[in-house]
C-alpha cells in the first residue's frame, strides 16, 4: 500500500528530488511489521558535490534578504505542516514505529513550532551599537554559510526542522543527512519548504549512513556541524569538525536522574516516570531512566506504578488507541532484551515488563526494575529503550551526589511539594534541562541540551541564534589615524 506522503525520491538537492540509484540501497522497515516500506539509496560523491554546490550558491542570495523576507517563508512552512499534520504523522509512525497517538502532537507539530519561532525571529536580528568617544563600534550578526545537519532516528522531522529553522532564519543554507533507519520524513519537510517559497538549494536532504555524514563533515565548504545522536558519534564528529575547525552543536545522549522525594504528589510523580521513561518506547535522550525514589514511599510509588502499567496498550501504532509501540530496528531490540537480561542477572527486582512478543517487527513490553543499585548497567548505560530503573535513596545531599555520578548531564527532573528543595536541587544537578513536578517538555521557547558529555551549545530558544551566526565588529574611526611613523 502506497501512502499519499510517501517521498518521490532518495534526496532533495537545489528545490527537487534527486536520485542515484547506483548508491547502495537501504531498506526503510516499518518497526512494526518489520515489511519493507521503501528503499533510498546512498548519497554518491556526485550527488554529495551537487548538494554542497547548490547550497553554497543559494546561501549568498539568502543572505541578502532581510530577516522578515526570510520568516515569511519559513512562518508560511510553518502552517503548511500544521495543515498536513495527520499525512505527515502518519508517515512518520511508519517510519518510527511510534504511535500515531504521539506522532499527531509530538512531530510534524513541534517541527512547525520550530518554523514559525525561528521565522517570527528571523526579522529581529541585529548587531550591536558601541560608542567610544567620537569613535564607535558596530556588530554584525552574519551567517556562517553551510551547515551540516544529522539526525538520530528517534524524532526525524523534529530535529530536521529544530536545525534547519534557526539555521535559514539566520541566512545560512543547510544539508541535512537522517539517520538511515529513518530517512522519509526529513524529504517531506525539504518539499513544504520548497512549496513555502524557499529558493533551491538552500535546504538539501542527502541519505546515508555514517560515511556519507563523516564525508559531509570533512568537507572544507561545510562551516558548521549539528549533530543530534550518541556520545560515541558525537565524539567522532566533534573531533573531525575540529580539524577543520568548524562551529559544532551536539545533542548527545543521556541517563538522566528523576529525583522523587517522600512529600511529592506520588499521582504525578507516577505520571512524571511513566512520561519520562516510556514515551516513544524510551527512544527519548532526556528520558530519566534513573527514578530515584526516597525510602519511605518506595513500595507505595512502585505498587502504584505496576498498577498504571496495566494501562500500556501495545498494538498497531497507526490505531490512535495504541499508546505503546514498538523499538525501532531488530538492533536496538536485541540492545534492549541484552539490557534487560544482564539487569535479572546482577539481581535487580522485575516489577512489570520486558517480554519480547512473538509476533512479526520490534516488540517489547514495557520494563520497570526495582532494587537497582547505581554500579548495574541499566543505571548507567544509555539504553535508549523502556527500561525503567528505581532506585531508592534517603538524604538530599545522597541523591544529588549519586545523580550527578555519571558522565551523562542532559536532564533532570525533581518531584517535591517543597518549593525550596526543588530549586535547591535544581539548582545542584549537573544537568542542561531541569523539570520541577513535570517531565521532558520541550518547547521551542526554551533552550535545550546537555552538559558534560551530554552536548555542546543548545538548540531552541534565542539561544540557537548565537549558535547558527557569528558576530562581526566593525570599528569606525571619525577623527585622524595617529602613526607612530
Ligand atoms: P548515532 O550516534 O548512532 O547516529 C546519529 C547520526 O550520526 C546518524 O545519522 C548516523 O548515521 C550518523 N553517523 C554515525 N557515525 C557517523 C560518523 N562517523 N560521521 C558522521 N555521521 C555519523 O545515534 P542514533 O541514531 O542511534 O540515535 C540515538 C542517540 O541519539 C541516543 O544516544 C540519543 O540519546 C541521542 N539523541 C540525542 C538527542 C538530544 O537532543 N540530546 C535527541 C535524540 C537522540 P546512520 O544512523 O545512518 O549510521
Amino acid at each position: 500500500m502506497t501512502y499519499p506522503t510517501q517521498p518521490q525520491a532518495s534526496h532533495y538537492i537545489a528545490g527537487e528530488y534527486a536520485e542515484d540509484t547506483s548508491g547502495a540501497p537501504i531498506p526503510v522497515i516499518c518497526p512494526a511489521t518489520g515489511d519493507t516500506i521503501a528503499t533510498v539509496h546512498a548519497a554518491t560523491p556526485a550527488l554529495i558535490e551537487r548538494a554542497i554546490t547548490a547550497a553554497g550558491e543559494a546561501q549568498r542570495a539568502w543572505a541578502a534578504l532581510t530577516g522578515t523576507e526570510r520568516g515569511r517563508i519559513l512562518r508560511r512552512a510553518a502552517d503548511l505542516i500544521r495543515e498536513r499534520n495527520r499525512d505527515l504523522s502518519v508517515l512518520e509512525t511508519r517510519d518510527t514505529g511510534k504511535p500515531l497517538q504521539e506522532t499527531l502532537v509530538a512531530d510534524a507539530t513541534s517541527g512547525a513550532d520550530a518554523l514559525e519561532y525561528f521565522g517570527g525571529l528571523a526579522g529581529t536580528l541585529t548587531g550591536e551599537h558601541i560608542q567610544l568617544g567620537e569613535d564607535w563600534v558596530y556588530t554584525r550578526r552574519e551567517p556562517l554559510g553551510v551547515c551540516l545537519g544529522i539526525g538520530a532516528w528517534n524524532y526525524p522531522t523534529q530535529i530536521a526542522c529544530w536545525k534547519a529553522a534557526p539555521a535559514l532564519a539566520c541566512g545560512n543554507a543547510m544539508i541535512f543527512k537522517p539517520s538511515e533507519t529513518t530517512p522519509l520524513s526529513a524529504l517531506k519537510v525539504a518539499e513544504i519548504l520548497t512549496e513555502a517559497g524557499l529558493p533551491a538549494g538552500l535546504f538539501n536532504v542527502l541519505q546515508g549512513a555514517g560515511d556519507v555524514g563523516a564525508a559531509l563533515v570533512e568537507d572544507p565548504r561545510i562551516a558548521k556541524v549539528s549533530l543530534t545522536g550518541s556520545v560515541p558519534t558525537g565524539r567522532k564528529i566533534y573531533a573531525a569538525a575540529a580539524a577543520g575547525i568548524k562551529h559544532v552543536t551536539m545533542e548527545l545522549g543521556g541517563k538522566s536522574p528523576l529525583i522523587i522525594f517522600d512529600d511529592a504528589d506520588l499521582e504525578d510523580a507516577v505520571g512524571g516516570a511513566i512520561l519520562g521513561n516510556f514515551y516513544s518506547s524510551g527512544q527519548v535522550c532526556s528520558n530519566g531512566t534513573r527514578v530515584f525514589v526516597h525510602r519511605a514511599i518506595k513500595e507505595k510509588f512502585l505498587s502504584r506504578l505496576a498498577e498504571r502499567m496495566q494501562g500500556a496498550v501495545l498494538g498497531d501504532p497507526l490505531d490512535e488507541a495504541t499508546n505503546f509501540g514498538p523499538l525501532v530496528s531488530a538492533r536496538q531490540l536485541e540492545i534492549v532484551q541484552d539490557h534487560v537480561a544482564r539487569a535479572k542477572a546482577k539481581g535487580a527486582r522485575l516489577i512489570t515488563g520486558g517480554e519480547v512478543l512473538d509476533q512479526p517487527g520490534f516488540w517489547i513490553s514495557p520494563a520497570v526494575f526495582a532494587d537497582v543499585s547505581d554500579d548495574m548497567a541499566i543505571a548507567r548505560d544509555e539504553i535508549f529503550g523502556p527500561v525503567m530503573a528505581v532506585l531508592d535513596f534517603e538524604t538530599e545531599d545522597e541523591v544529588i551526589s549519586r545523580a550527578n555520578a555519571t558522565e551523562f548531564g542532559l536532564s533532570a527532573g525533581v518531584f517535591t511539594r517543597d518549593i525550596s528543595r526543588a530549586h535547591r536541587v535544581v539548582a545542584q544537578v549537573q544537568a542542561g534541562t531541569c523539570f520541577i513536578n513535570s517531565y521532558n517538555d520541550a518547547p521551542v521557547e526554551a533552550p535545550f541540551g546537555g552538559m558534560k558529555a551530554s552536548g555542546v551549545g543548545r538548540e531552541n530558544s534565542k539561544a540557537a541564534i548565537a549558535h547558527y551566526s557569528q558576530l562581526k565588529s566593525v570599528y569606525v574611526r571619525m577623527g585622524r589615524v595617529e602613526a607612530p611613523f
